[in-house]
């Protein structure tokens, strides 16, 4: 196995999606779907760890193959059913609610690592249960080189504790700014970044949707802040934050770098990932890119920043 490789665990569903402009009943959604589809335009050594029911269609399976992620992490549990979730998004298009989560097959999610993936160098524990997310850490087979993991909301009203044990074993932490103020109690981001980098990580980044995302480090110099691309129109921003993160940890695997450097590089390349995912439904946007593409977003990004 390379010595970039990455593996994500994380979920692998049906979403529901309403926008004020349109909605989709059941498109492919999930975490990892996210994570795997944004990281395979960096690495070729990608895998999943995740869970679906038997109503997952196989082309889908199919066509995460087809990018060259690695599926055999994927347990496909007959006679049950995938993660569901129905989210409904507000005018702006950055706030939303969730209507419905249905963890079915993920109720009892035991995470089983294939052991050709156990040694990755990266690892990205994407949002879901922090059990799962912990025993995730603790099965691979050494430390990978650099542990990133994504949570929500959802896990901090109902499983703080746990939570924070996989918060304290992690290298970089990726919440949005609300829940950066609720994991800390502090309003100020700067403050709040300060006490949730006490908690364990060397890193956070703190996702504010439309409005970029800010990366900060233990020094006091290190703040860094990328934009997100002021888009004529946004479909869905569903899978954003995951497409991001996913953009942000193949890049540091395909350079086999972690430095603060290089994670300045990959929080443009996780943004730029984002706003292509954020111009179609579900992950529709990520499904056929070209280098020319991507390469052409970073430098807009480029533009957007410099002076
Ligand atoms: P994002 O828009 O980046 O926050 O990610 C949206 C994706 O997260 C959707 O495709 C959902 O299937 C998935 N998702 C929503 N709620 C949860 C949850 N509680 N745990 C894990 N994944 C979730």
């Amino acid at each position: 196995m390379a010595n970039n490789s990455l593996l994500a665990v994380g979920t692998v569903a049906f979403d529901a999606i309403d926008t004020p402009f349109g909605s989709r009943p059941r498109v492919i959604g999930g975490a990892a779907t996210y994570i795997t589809l944004a990281a395979s335009y960096y690495t070729q050594h990608v895998g999943l760890v995740a869970v679906v029911g038997d109503d997952f269609p196989q082309e889908e399976i199919a066509h995460l193959n087809s990018r060259g992620i690695n599926t055999e992490g994927l347990q496909i549990k007959q006679g049950e059913k995938s993660f569901f979730w129905h989210g409904s998004y507000h005018l702006d298009m950055n706030s939303r609610d969730t209507l419905t989560t249905e963890l079915n097959v993920l109720a009892n999610f035991d995470p089983i690592i294939p052991q050709s993936q156990a040694n990755a160098d990266y690892l990205m524990l994407g949002n879901l249960t922090p059990a799962v997310q912990l025993q995730t850490l603790q099965r691979m087979a050494k430390r990978p080189k650099l542990v990133v993991m994504d949570t929500m909301n959802f896990w901090m009203d109902i499983a703080l504790e746990e939570l924070k044990q996989v918060i304290a074993k992690v290298d970089v932490l990726t919440i949005n700014d609300e829940e950066a103020r609720q994991l800390s109690g502090e309003r100020s981001l700067r403050r709040a970044a300060r006490l949730i980098l006490q908690m364990g990580p060397n890193y956070l980044i703190i996702k504010k949707g439309e409005h970029g995302a800010m990366l900060f480090g233990r020094e006091e110099s290190e703040i860094f802040f990328a934009p997100a691309l002021p888009l004529e129109e946004v479909v869905d921003p569903t899978g954003a934050g995951d497409t991001f993160a996913g953009g942000f940890v193949g890049y540091l695997a395909h350079h086999n770098e972690t430095g603060w450097n290089a994670m300045r590089s990959a929080i443009i390349h996780g943004s730029a990932m984002a706003s292509f995912c954020v111009e179609k439904f579900g992950p529709e946007g990520l499904k056929d890119l070209t280098k020319t593409q991507i390469d052409n977003r970073v430098d807009i990004f480029r533009d957007l920043v410099r002076f």
